[in-house]
């Protein structure tokens, strides 16, 4: 009785984003009550593990009691003070230092934002007030990647590569750029070896920022593995590539580790795994576990050199947040990041991967799949409709998100991404729910098979 009210409000009183609003009238919303480890139960008392970590964030689970003490014990003391104008809190400062600690390159100074549009959007601002204070301000094109996904907000969807985040909202503003999409499987040519298709890409953004003119391109944004783009590995010799070619044109490298920081990728940081070296980095999610929206942005000395410069000649950093470094959300990341090292989750991730990673690859000669990728604790599984063409389902039939959907009848959210399925379970699950995983996965898979007469 009480979800059936609480879907009827539902529908009544709330917007939901990335849901067909239509549909959402008639089917209404799975209301989730509790959490418990790597478990999520909805108000009908049926449990799930939650396969996806909410939105690739909840790393540590949902009942890490470490992070809300952490929120309880700085709300008693100073739920909230601001740092424009010479202003800091403790948190915050503790915070900015750990971060500088464990970037995967030197970094000089760290920004503190709610959510990872924001970070990215600073990000943007930030690139332009550089280039504007070494008196080259038309240096402001950004270049993202098809299939990239940077955030929401108007300036990092201009950055995502994503079609469906474009449509009907007159994006990418101008002098947003995208380039082809770093996925070997689908973009590779059949006589191109993975190194040779990561030199294409290479070239092809050479003759981008050349056609453009170098002087007028400021930065590429990249996720060291894409996320929302289907779980995508870059291919082999990708960032080193491309490094050259940004370095050759004075373009800055951005990380977007939204998604890839904290772990997911089996190192700290996505930029570890895959040989990323950039000039910003941004993150989120894990960095509190998604116990508190907070967001970093962290910027190289030369990045601050000149935006001191810059202060000198016009005054105020014009620029801020009233909740960036809130300290209850940066005393929440502060103990996430001490469980990250002191429970050995992040070192835990390669073995977890390889048994995740072990039992989802032989799905690769499952009837409906083409390609299973992944590293660590992020893995993607490519639905077909040809295995030998590798030709996608005509989306109108939605294909992958029948499986999702069929996962979570098994009990396990997993998550529909284009024509991909993606898996990236909290960095804290178990081996014999890594098993569970992959058989609630396998079996949703034999039954969207079964369905359409494959099997
Ligand atoms: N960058 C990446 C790589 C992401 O995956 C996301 C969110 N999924 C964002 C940025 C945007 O973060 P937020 O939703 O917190 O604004």
């Amino acid at each position: 009785m009480l979800s059936n009210s609480l879907r009827d409000r539902d529908i009544a009183s709330q917007l939901h984003p990335q849901t067909n609003l239509s549909l959402h009238e008639k089917t209404g919303p799975v209301v989730m009550a509790s959490g418990q480890g790597v478990e999520i139960t909805d108000t009908n008392g049926k449990t799930y593990i939650e396969g996806m970590s909410g939105l690739w964030c909840t790393a540590l689970g949902l009942s890490e009691s470490r992070l809300a003490e952490a929120a309880t014990r700085q709300m008693g003391v100073l739920p909230y003070y601001q740092n424009f104008a010479h202003r800091a809190t403790e948190p915050g400062i503790q915070l900015a230092e750990t971060l500088l600690e464990i970037a995967p390159v030197p970094m000089s100074k760290v920004l503190f934002q709610s959510s990872g549009s924001e970070a990215n959007d600073t990000a943007i601002k930030l690139v332009w007030y550089h280039f504007a204070a070494q008196g080259r301000p038309e240096k402001r094109k950004i270049i993202g990647r098809n299939r990239g996904y940077h955030g929401t907000s108007i300036a990092s969807a201009s950055i995502t590569g994503l079609p469906h985040l474009h449509r009907d909202f007159h994006l990418p503003l101008p002098n947003f750029l995208h380039v082809t999409c770093p996925h070997f499987y689908r973009e590779g040519k059949p006589d191109e070896t993975e190194e040779q298709f990561s030199t294409r890409l290479a070239n092809e953004l050479d003759a981008l920022i050349i056609a453009e003119g170098p002087d007028t391109v400021a930065a590429f944004f990249a996720e060291p593995a894409m996320g929302t783009g289907g779980a995508v590995m870059p291919p082999k010799g990708y960032f080193e590539k491309i490094q050259k070619v940004l370095k050759k044109h004075e373009v800055l490298l951005i990380a977007d580790e939204v998604i890839t920081g904290f772990g997911r990728t089996g190192n700290w940081w996505g930029c570890q795994t895959f040989g990323v070296e950039p000039d910003m980095i941004t993150c989120a999610k894990a960095l509190t576990a998604a116990y508190m929206p907070l967001s970093a942005l962290l910027i190289s000395e030369p990045v601050y050199q000149s935006m001191k410069a810059q202060s000198e000649k016009i005054g105020v950093f014009g620029h801020g947040y009233t909740y960036g470094a809130h300290p209850v959300a940066c005393a929440v990341a502060n103990e996430a990041l001490r469980i990250y090292e002191e429970d050995g989750i992040i070192a835990g991730v390669a073995a977890k991967g390889a048994q995740l990673g072990g039992l989802l690859t032989p799905l690769a000669d499952h009837p409906l799949v083409g390609e299973v990728r992944g590293t660590g604790l992020m893995w993607g599984i490519e639905i077909v409709a040809d295995k030998v063409t590798r030709a996608p389902f005509d989306p109108a039939r939605a294909i992958p998100a029948k499986v999702q959907e069929a996962a979570f009848a098994q009990g396990l959210v997993c998550r529909a991404l284009g024509s991909a399925i993606a898996i990236a379970p909290p960095l804290v699950i178990r081996p014999d729910q890594i098993d569970a995983v992959h058989k609630r996965f396998s079996t949703a898979l034999d039954q969207i098979a079964d369905e359409l007469g494959i099997l």
